[in-house]
C-alpha cells in the first residue's frame, strides 16, 4: 500500500500524547520523560498511505494540527486534558480516536469526548480503526485481544521527539499477580506474554539512543521459561555488543540467585525499579502483594546484596497511606528506605485507579474524596491523598509525606546514598543513576 496514486492524497493521522500543564509529575525533569511507545505502534499499524505526526506535550503544549483522523491516549491523571484537545478536533468535526489506560478502564466516560475508543491492547484493533474511517463508518468502541507478542511491529522512532534521553522497549506483557492498586492485570491480562528474544534484539539493534528503559512490569516474568528468554536478550546483548546502559522494572524474583543480576549488568543494566512497597508484612498483606509477602520483609536486604555483587543500583518503590498505616509506621517506613540497602528512594501515595478492586472498593465505601470525575481525575497522579485510609486522616498523610521528603531528599542523604550505591557495585553509572533518579524524586516532591 501507499504508493503511486495515493501518495499525492495522503491522509493526516495527528497523535497526541497529553500532559496536564498543572500536574507535570516526572515529566518536569529531562532526565524521567520517557517516550510514548503505545502511540510509536500505533504510527508503525498505520498504513503508509498515511502521514502520521505526533504531537509530545512532555515537550511542547498542544497546538493545533490539521488532521483527518486524531489518534490520542491517556493516564488518569491527564485524561481531561486529553478531552480538552479531543473537543477543539471535534468542533472541526475531525474523528478523534482515544486509547491507552485511562480510555480502556473509564470507556462510557471518554465516549462522552471522543469519537471512539480502543480498550486494550492496540495492536489488533488499530488496522480496523483506520479501515472503517476510510469507509467512512467508525465504530464507537474496538476491542483489542491479548494476542501473542511475536510479530510485534516496532514502534516509529522517528516520531518521538530527539531531546529524549532514553528509548523505550518493551519484551513482555501482563502479570500474573493481583495486587489490589494495579490495573495491569485489566489492561494486559493474567498471562505473561513475552515478544521472542531475537525480535527484541533486532529491535534494540535499531535504536540510536545509548539509554534505555524496559517499560515491562517485571522484565524476567514469573517462571522458568521467561527467566530463560530474559536470560537470552541479556545474553544477545553483550553477544551483539549492544553497549548500552539501561533501567528495568521486576519484581523480588529478579534477585533470586547471582545469574540473572550478573547477566543484566553484563547486557548494561544499572538500576532495577522494585515494587517493594512497604517493610512490613500486615501492609503487603493488605494490597495483596503475593510475590514480596512470600519471600518475606527479610528477604529485602539480601536482595539488594545480590543485585548490588552485580553493579546494579536498586531503586526501591514504596506506598504510603494502607489502611494500617499510621503515622509512626509511615515514619518508619522512611527511615527504613534512607537506611536500608534501597538507592533510589521512590514513594506515592496509595492511589485508587480506575479498573482496579481497590477503587471499587473505596467507592463503594465512600471513601474517595474527590469523585466529581472527569475533572478531579487530574488528582490521581500518585502525588496527592485521594482517599481515606483507615488508620490516618489524609491531612496528617499529607504532612507525613511532606516530612519523609524533607527528610530522605535532604542533600547529605542523596549524597551518602550515591556514594554508598559506588561502594557497594563498584559502578560509577549506577551511582550516577542513583544520584540522578532521586534529584528527580527530589524536584516533584518539592522537599526544600
Ligand atoms: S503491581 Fe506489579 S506484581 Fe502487582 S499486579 Fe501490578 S504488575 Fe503485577
Amino acid at each position: 500500500m501507499g504508493s503511486g496514486g495515493f501518495s499525492e492524497m495522503k491522509r493526516k493521522l495527528v497523535l497526541i500524547n497529553p500532559v496536564n500543564p498543572a500536574r507535570t509529575g516526572l515529566t518536569v525533569n529531562k532526565s524521567s520523560r520517557f517516550p510514548p511507545i503505545g502511540l510509536g505502534i500505533v504510527a508503525a499499524l498505520t498504513p503508509d498511505h498515511w502521514d502520521v505526526a505526533l504531537l509530545d506535550e512532555n515537550w511542547e503544549p498542544f497546538v493545533y494540527q490539521g488532521a483527518d483522523l486524531v489518534g490520542i491516549t491517556a493516564f488518569t491523571a491527564s485524561a481531561n486534558r486529553a478531552y480538552e484537545i479531543a473537543a477543539a478536533y471535534r468542533e472541526q468535526d475531525v474523528p478523534v480516536v482515544m486509547g491507552g489506560i485511562h480510555a480502556s478502564m473509564c470507556t462510557e466516560e471518554a465516549l462522552r469526548f471522543v469519537d471512539a475508543v480502543v480498550v486494550g491492547e492496540a495492536e489488533t484493533a488499530w488496522p480496523q480503526v483506520v479501515a472503517d474511517v476510510e469507509a467512512g463508518g467508525l465504530q464507537r468502541v474496538y476491542r483489542g485481544e491479548w494476542a501473542d507478542l511475536a510479530g510485534l511491529p516496532q514502534p516509529r522512532r522517528d516520531l518521538f521527539h530527539p531531546g529524549y534521553m532514553f528509548a523505550s522497549v518493551q519484551t513482555s506483557r501482563g502479570c500474573p499477580m493481583d495486587c489490589e492498586f494495579c490495573s495491569v492485570t485489566a489492561f494486559n491480562g493474567r498471562r505473561y506474554r513475552r515478544r521472542p528474544p531475537e525480535e527484541v534484539l533486532d529491535e534494540l539493534q535499531t535504536i540510536p539512543q545509548k539509554m534505555l528503559f524496559f517499560v515491562d512490569d517485571n522484565i524476567i516474568g514469573y517462571g522458568r521459561e521467561s527467566r530463560e528468554q530474559a536470560l537470552a536478550i541479556f545474553r544477545g546483548m553483550v553477544e551483539r555488543k549492544l553497549d548500552k546502559w539501561w533501567f528495568c522494572q521486576a519484581s523480588l524474583n529478579f534477585a533470586d540467585d547471582d545469574e540473572v543480576p550478573h547477566w543484566a549488568a553484563r547486557a548494561g543494566c544499572r538500576m532495577v525499579f522494585l515494587g517493594l512497597e512497604a517493610e512490613e508484612v500486615d501492609a503487603l498483606a493488605e494490597v495483596n502483594k503475593r510475590l514480596n509477602l512470600r519471600r518475606g520483609v527479610e528477604s529485602y536486604e539480601e536482595a539488594f546484596r545480590c543485585v548490588h555483587r552485580a553493579g546494579i543500583a536498586v531503586l526501591g518503590a514504596f506506598i504510603f497511606g494502607m489502611d494500617g498505616d499510621t503515622p509512626e509506621k509511615l515514619h518508619h517506613r522512611a527511615e527504613y528506605m534512607v537506611h536500608s540497602g534501597v538507592d533510589v528512594m521512590q514513594k506515592t501515595f496509595l492511589t485508587p485507579l480506575p479498573g482496579t478492586r481497590l477503587f471499587s472498593q473505596l467507592r463503594e465505601e465512600g471513601r474517595l474524596l474527590y469523585t466529581d470525575f472527569p475533572q478531579d481525575w487530574e488528582r490521581y497522579d500518585m502525588g496527592e491523598a485521594v482517599h481515606r485510609p483507615r488508620g490516618i486522616t489524609p491531612e496528617a498523610l499529607a504532612q507525613v509525606m511532606e516530612e519523609s521528603s524533607r527528610r530522605m531528599y535532604a542533600w547529605p542523604v542523596l549524597a551518602r546514598k550515591a556514594l554508598r550505591t559506588l561502594w557497594e557495585t563498584r559502578n560509577p553509572m549506577a551511582a550516577m543513576f542513583t544520584w540522578q533518579s532521586n534529584v528527580n524524586y527530589r524536584n516533584v516532591s518539592g522537599a526544600k
